[in-house]
């Protein structure tokens, strides 16, 4: 038995995966504990079913050429735009951020959509490179394919934003989507297959999603898609590459950060606390670029702790519209945030703001420790949580090697006048705000993602188009060579004629000198 999968908004007619069984996955609202909605979970079958059919729109897809890809997704784009305040409901619901957080999220997916459709004919299409000297009789172009069909995995915390830094970048560049929604949000993803279907000629399922646990995200791993993007934790990412190499699905992983931010002692402090705040707390902290860390110069910590106190004291966190930020959306998340917190605070480490009973059962409420211990597990592993460890340092190299001393590697922020771009070039990160934070994110032109434990491959920009699509390389011969080396007709002469043009190119370039 067959039946299709329903949806916040239920359309027979929409591109959902067809399951076969009755199981159903509830989404919570994380405020009220209410069922927000229920979804059918699909299993393996359908999973691969949902597969098949995308492989068939995938092949119409990529025969469109990128004007008419690009007409269909800027529809796609007033719909998002014209309808945010639905979606952000959605979100809302789901995860509980406030809805002005969801509609920024939702906003700046709506913007890379843009880039990405308005780019990939320039970014992706035919062009010339220069054959050189020794081929001088080719022409050599190359050109970026749809691979066919991508499946992403995405986490809960920004359900629009985060996935759609995949979904929106693979189909600008030809592909057919398979989407796994994080189980705390499908109802988010829901909405965006079903709004993209809406514009969609045909209805062929450009974008379908497979709800459900693990499991799901297991099977869409080995269901034979031509791309796996997953979004999520390290621990996770390294499950889906495991299952992905069985079948030599290449991956694309970003996963979690412990990002930390500089600030020099000729920092704007002021613009610094600010940032620091909202990068630690906004969206309850549950940021993968948010600020965990902040190393800042002693000449001015005491001043930079007094700012981002008082910054902090009419912050809060609570299910109301009024308040800073929601709840945690992942229950178990809270018992980490408990954990880091407690052993900041027993370590050495002092609760400036909020502390261990700032952590309550839904709500954590803002949290500054300072002097903690490098070796606390507050500073060394992700917290996802609204709080933030400021350590002072007596030098910006010292800080530099303390950001640097944790295996992520995903962004990072840093006050400074005068040494910005220099600190920023010694962050190992894949990404870097400087007087600012997290800014990178809503640039569609930078590429984003991560190095180390926080992943590799890019979402976003250029790089972005091009992790979802295969180059292709084709050399054509304009006129006969002068010299055929690849060809058993070659002569002695030939090849001393060779030896010594790759002598006169080449020859000089490692040349010691004469003393
Ligand atoms: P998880 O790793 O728990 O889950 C991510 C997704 O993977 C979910 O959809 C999950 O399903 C699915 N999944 C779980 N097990 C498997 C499996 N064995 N095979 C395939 N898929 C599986 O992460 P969270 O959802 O908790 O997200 C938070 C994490 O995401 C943080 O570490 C954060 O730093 C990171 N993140 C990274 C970003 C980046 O761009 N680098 C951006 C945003 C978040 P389900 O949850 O439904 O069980």
């Amino acid at each position: 038995m067959t039946d299709t999968l329903s949806s916040a908004q239920p359309s027979a007619d929409l591109p959902t995966a067809t399951v076969h069984d009755a199981e159903q996955l509830e989404s919570l609202s994380p405020i009220t504990g209410d069922v927000v909605g229920r979804y059918p979970v699909a299993d393996a079958e359908a999973v691969a079913d949902a597969v098949a059919r995308a492989r068939e729109a995938a092949d119409w897809w990529a025969a469109l050429d990128f004007g008419r890809r690009k007409a269909v997704l800027d529809q796609w784009r007033g719909v998002l735009a014209r309808r945010m305040a639905q979606l952000a409901d959605v979100v809302h619901r789901e995860t509980g951020k406030p809805h002005a957080d969801a509609q920024l999220e939702i906003g700046l997916a709506v913007d890379h959509l843009a880039w990405a459709a308005g780019h990939a004919k320039k970014v992706l299409g035919p062009h010339r490179v220069s054959a050189g000297l020794l081929m001088a009789n080719q022409a050599a172009t190359v050109e970026y394919l749809p691979r066919g069909v991508i499946g992403v995995i995405g986490p809960w915390n920004y359900p629009v934003f985060t996935p759609m830094g995949s979904i929106a970048y693979a189909l600008a560049a030809g592909n057919a989507v398979v989407f796994k929604p994080s189980e705390l949000t499908p109802g988010v993803g829901q909405w965006l297959a079903d709004s993209l279907a809406e514009v969609v000629p045909g209805g062929r399922p450009l974008l379908q999603c497979v709800h459900g646990r693990g499991e799901v995200g297991d099977a869409l791993c080995r269901s034979g898609v031509d791309k796996l993007a997953f979004t999520g934790s390290t621990a996770t990412g390294k499950k889906v590459m495991a299952t992905c190499a069985d079948t030599l699905t290449p991956v694309l992983i970003e996963a979690g950060g412990k990002d930390a931010m500089l600030v020099a002692d000729d920092a704007d402090v002021s613009a610094a606390a600010d940032a620091a705040a909202w990068g630690a707390f906004s969206n309850a902290g549950q940021t993968c670029v948010g600020i965990e860390r902040v190393y800042v110069h002693e000449s001015i910590a005491d001043e930079f702790v007094r700012e981002l106190t008082s910054r902090t004291a009419g912050l809060s966190a609570a299910g109301d519209v009024g308040s800073a930020y929601g709840p945690m959306t992942l229950p178990g998340q809270v018992d980490v945030v408990r954990r880091h917190v407690t052993d900041a605070v027993e370590r050495g480490g002092r609760a400036v703001v909020g502390g261990v009973e700032a952590v309550g059962e839904a709500y954590v409420q803002p949290t500054v420790l300072v002097d903690v211990p490098e070796d606390s597990s507050a500073v060394t592993e992700e917290t996802f949580g609204p709080t933030v460890v400021v350590n002072r340092v007596a030098s910006m190299d010292e800080a530099v090697s303390r950001a640097n001393g944790t295996g992520y590697g995903l962004g990072g922020s840093v006050f400074s006048k005068a040494q910005g771009m220099t600190l920023a070039r010694a962050m190992r990160s894949g990404m870097v705000a400087v007087n600012g934070v997290i800014s990178f994110a809503g640039i569609p032109a930078l590429p984003f993602g991560g190095v180390g434990s926080s992943g590799f491959g890019r979402i976003h920009g250029a790089d972005g188009l091009r992790e979802f699509a295969s180059p292709k390389a084709i050399a054509r011969q304009r006129v006969r060579p002068l010299m055929n080396l690849t060809s058993f007709g070659r002569t002695p002469a030939m090849d001393k004629n060779f030896a010594a043009v790759i002598a006169a190119l080449h020859g000089r370039a490692t040349q010691f000198r004469k003393r």
